[in-house]
């Protein structure tokens, strides 16, 4: 008896028991869906057909390299942040939730100002400064050290009818502008806490994960430079770690610190305007 794309799913929920965990049913879906072509809601009403050959063999190859432990996001090729879809592939960090409460506080506050100038340092994706483009009307510039992701922030830019300015730069050394907002994801895991890291996190790019020694290596050098690079009265936005905030205020001076959803600390926005020397 051929399978009905129903027992697939149900199928295809076990063999992924082990490498999603609690996400098995939500990824079976999402892989499902990969294969057959179509949205959840339409896998939903097929629930009942038989699944073709073709979209058979699809299925196992998607599922052997999850079951491989790739992560889910470069296997589908495409993942949401802020209700935007973002292309995603290997040798790019993939948008995570965590970091949506900084393009949130980044939007609150542009909006507020009624637009402006925002640079999105370390880009990866885009994601953060093209979020900011399309809801706050910002003027966006992306950085980033890779070529890799400068030229995928450009597809994503594209992808989300978002006109963007892309510089390759480490860090500030090839901007030379100022910006009403800079904001920035930096990698800032210790060193020696990245092989106990998520097997899929492994799977991600090093250069956007490693922070150094103390994870703190890029916060002190975007330290030296990033006055240079804001307007008067310039905020500059960073993600931190859960338990960098008192790090981040001994480098900084001072910053307010923002908590995510889960309650951890995960953003510092440093205000210049509070500064007597800016
Ligand atoms: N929050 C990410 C993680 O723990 C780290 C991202 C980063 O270093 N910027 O997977």
């Amino acid at each position: 008896m051929p399978d009905t794309i129903g027992s697939r799913r149900r199928k295809t929920i076990n063999a992924l028991k082990d490498a999603a965990g609690d996400d098995a049913a939500l990824e079976a879906r999402l892989l499902m869906c990969g294969a057959l072509g179509c949205d959840e809601l339409e896998l939903l009403f097929k629930e009942k057909e038989i699944i073709d050959t073709d979209a058979e063999e699809k299925l196992d190859a998607l599922v052997e390299r999850r079951i491989g432990g790739e992560p889910i996001q470069y296997i589908l090729g495409e993942w949401e942040f802020m209700g935007l879809a973002f292309t995603v592939r290997e040798g790019v960090l993939i948008p995570r939730q965590d970091t949506e409460t900084l393009a949130e506080e980044a939007i609150r506050r542009i909006k507020r100002l009624g637009g402006g100038r925002v640079l999105d340092m370390c880009c990866g994706t885009g994601c953060i400064g093209i979020s900011i483009a399309k809801y706050a009307g910002a003027e966006a510039t992306l950085c980033d050290i890779s070529d890799e992701c400068l030229k995928l922030a450009a597809e994503n830019a594209e992808k989300n009818g978002v006109s963007a300015r892309i510089i390759k730069s480490d860090l500030f050394d090839g901007v030379d502008e100022k910006f009403d907002m800079i904001v920035c994801n930096p990698p800032y895991i210790r060193s020696g806490d990245i092989s106990a890291l998520q097997r899929e996190v492994r799977r991600e790019p090093l250069l956007a994960l490693d922070g150094g020694v103390d994870g703190l290596n890029f916060y002190r050098r975007i330290k030296k430079d990033f006055k240079k690079r804001l307007t008067r009265g310039g905020t500059l936005m960073l993600e931190i770690g859960f338990d960098q905030a008192a790090d981040i205020r001994a480098i900084f001076g001072h910053a307010e610190i923002i908590k995510d959803i889960c309650g951890n600390d995960r953003v510092a926005a440093i205000d210049t305007k509070e500064d007597s020397d800016a």
